[in-house]
């Protein structure tokens, strides 16, 4: 297979743990015979040093004449915010993408590996070995795209956020959750907050007539408090959770800190023309950046998610997962996910994932 990658690897611990996923990117196409391209184009601080703009014109050429996207992370120290590379840093980089190519849905499957389940913020019985959800955030309608009102009344200050969600937006990610849970463990919960608002009701609705398309598959409704505390107290309950942008921001940070570190979570994020980005759950990490310390895994994860969603590569993809799985397995660990015992740096984690491929 010939293929076009466009890799925006970005700031901070970026170029670092994309410079190693390529490695082993390099491995899977040799050992099947696929010929991938990298389009390499600057993002975020990297892009405004050299053009003066966080997502250059340049780089979404780059990206329009690719087959998929890896993106790296962007940002830079919290205490260089003032700083004009990274002010807006992240929002112009990668609001800008989401609003050119119009990723409408979010995916971030978060994962429990058994021989790190001690790292999770959760008791080891709570968390458990199987604790593996793919939660899809619907992102272009609801409260961030509405009109935003902040002005003087009689009784003084007042603001207003509009949240609109139209059917078909609901249809094209109720679709996506559906056909995943074939591939899974069959159940999708959608999360809403039907018994106040009106977007949640339409929510509940297209979702009921999407799910007749897919019988075999189960569809349960959760409040959004609810879901929250459910994700807490019982998460091995989930499979698949499908949810309206403003919920799913919040949760998907709630689900992303059950493994114990962002190092270990992918994500995607898929637009209606087919084009898709894949990048890390975790930002740039700048305190972390040029020690070749930091966990590659969400960056590989996001490469393997590439090559099954964007290329329809399975194997390769699973190859590059139980390799991961494998290097854990073994002992091998970052210093994120190493507790008190030994860690090893970025490029010897990768190495040893290359000798598991
Ligand atoms: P962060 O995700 O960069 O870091 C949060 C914590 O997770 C830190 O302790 C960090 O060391 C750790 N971490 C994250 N990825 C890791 C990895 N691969 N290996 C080991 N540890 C890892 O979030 P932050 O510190 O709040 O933000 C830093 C910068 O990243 C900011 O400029 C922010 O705007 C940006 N950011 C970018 C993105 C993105 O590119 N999509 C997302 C979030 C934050």
């Amino acid at each position: 297979m010939k293929k076009t990658i466009a890799i925006l690897a970005g700031d901070g611990i970026g170029p670092e743990v994309m410079q190693q996923t390529l490695r082993v990117l390099d491995q899977i196409a040799a050992q099947f015979q696929h010929q991938f391209t990298y389009m390499p184009a600057l993002v975020g601080g990297a892009a405004y040093v050299a053009h003066g703009e966080h997502c250059p014109d340049s780089t979404i050429a780059v990206c329009q004449r690719a087959d998929a996207v890896l993106f790296g992370s962007v940002g830079g120290p919290v205490h260089e915010q003032h700083l004009p590379q990274w002010q807006n840093c992240e929002t112009n980089s990668i609001l800008c993408l989401r609003k050119h190519f119009c990723f409408n849905i979010n995916l971030r499957p978060v994962r429990i590996y058994p021989s790190l389940a001690a790292l999770s913020p959760l008791r080891s019985a709570v968390i458990g070995e199987h604790t593996d959800i793919a939660l899809f955030r619907e992102l272009c309608g609801d409260i961030y795209f509405g009109k935003h009102q902040q002005y003087q009344d009689a009784q003084g200050r007042v603001a207003s956020d509009e949240a609109i969600y139209h059917a078909d937006q609901i249809s094209v990610i109720a679709h996506a959750a559906f056909q995943a849970a074939q591939h899974r463990r069959q159940h999708v919960i959608s999360v809403d907050k039907a018994n106040v608002l009106a977007t949640s009701k339409l929510w509940r609705e297209v979702v009921e007539e999407v799910s007749r398309d897919y019988p075999q598959i189960k569809l349960s409704h959760m409040l959004v408090d609810n879901c929250a505390m459910q994700l807490i107290l019982n998460p091995q309950q989930f499979d698949v959770i499908l949810t309206p942008n403003l919920f799913g921001d919040i949760l998907s940070d709630l689900a992303a800190a059950l493994p114990g570190s962002l190092g270990l979570i992918p994500s995607a994020s898929f637009s209606a023309n087919g084009l898709a980005l894949y990048e890390p759950a975790g930002g740039s990490a700048p305190e972390l950046a040029g020690k070749n310390v930091a966990n590659p895994i969400a960056q590989l994860l996001s490469m393997a998610m590439l090559l099954r969603y964007s290329f329809g590569l399975h194997q390769e993809a699973n190859q590059v997962e139980q390799a991961i799985a494998a290097t854990i397995a073994e002992g091998f660990r970052t210093a994120d996910i190493a507790g008190n015992g030994p860690a090893v740096s970025t490029t010897a984690f990768t190495d040893a994932v290359l000798n598991s491929l």
